[in-house]
């Protein structure tokens, strides 16, 4: 059967160093490179960690329904997963690999069903997460104290994800990943 993995989580909560540590660990699982509107941050590639966007070219595609699900995630920040992306994942016996903000996840739950399933991963607390942001360095002081308000709306809905996953040790957070995702692959092949 043709699956996906979902992961979620407020930003800062360790999500994409886990989403990366499960592709090095399965050869079946491929990511599903998303669109976005935002600019490339530090070393990131087009086509390899975001298909980056225009405004118009984004609007385009959520008029030719090319999307599965889009939000947009910060004020004039798009992101979207095609439908196109997946298609061509499944098409190479591989198993879906997604990066989403809350929202998306559970509307990609919602789409995929029992094809789906979905991860939340939790910071230990708010502070944490924040002190995290800021080491991270990545986003100046306004972009992480919007992202510190949403992530406190975020946290509200892990309940509707099929699994949670508190990341305070990062090496712990990582087995249990290890072992959802070993289970969920071997379900696929039953
Ligand atoms: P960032 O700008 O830090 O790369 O991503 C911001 C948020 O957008 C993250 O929570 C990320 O997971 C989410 N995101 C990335 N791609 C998609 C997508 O295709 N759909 C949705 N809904 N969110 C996405």
């Amino acid at each position: 059967m043709n699956k996906v993995i979902i992961f979620s989580a407020p930003s800062g909560s360790g999500k994409t160093t886990l989403v990366k540590h499960s592709l090095e660990v399965f050869n079946d699982l491929q990511f599903s490179i998303s669109c976005t509107t935002r600019q490339p941050r530090g070393n990131e590639i087009h086509a390899v960690d975001y298909h980056f966007l225009s405004p118009d070219e984004f609007r385009q595609k959520i008029s030719e329904n090319a999307f599965v699900e889009f939000e947009e995630v910060y004020t004039d920040r798009y992101y979207g997963t095609l439908k196109s992306e997946v298609e061509k994942i499944w098409k190479q016996g591989k198993v879906v690999i997604f990066d989403v903000d809350v929202k998306g996840g559970i509307s990609l739950k919602k789409y995929f069903g029992e094809k789906a399933l979905s991860i939340f991963i939790e910071p230990p607390s708010i502070e944490e997460l924040e002190r995290r942001l800021i080491l991270r360095n990545t986003d100046d002081a306004e972009t992480i104290k919007i992202r510190v308000e949403k992530a406190e709306e975020e946290l509200s809905y892990a309940k509707e994800f099929d699994r949670i996953v508190i990341n305070t040790d990062l090496d712990e957070a990582k087995k249990e990943i290890e072992s959802l995702i070993q289970n969920f692959i071997e379900e696929t092949r039953s």
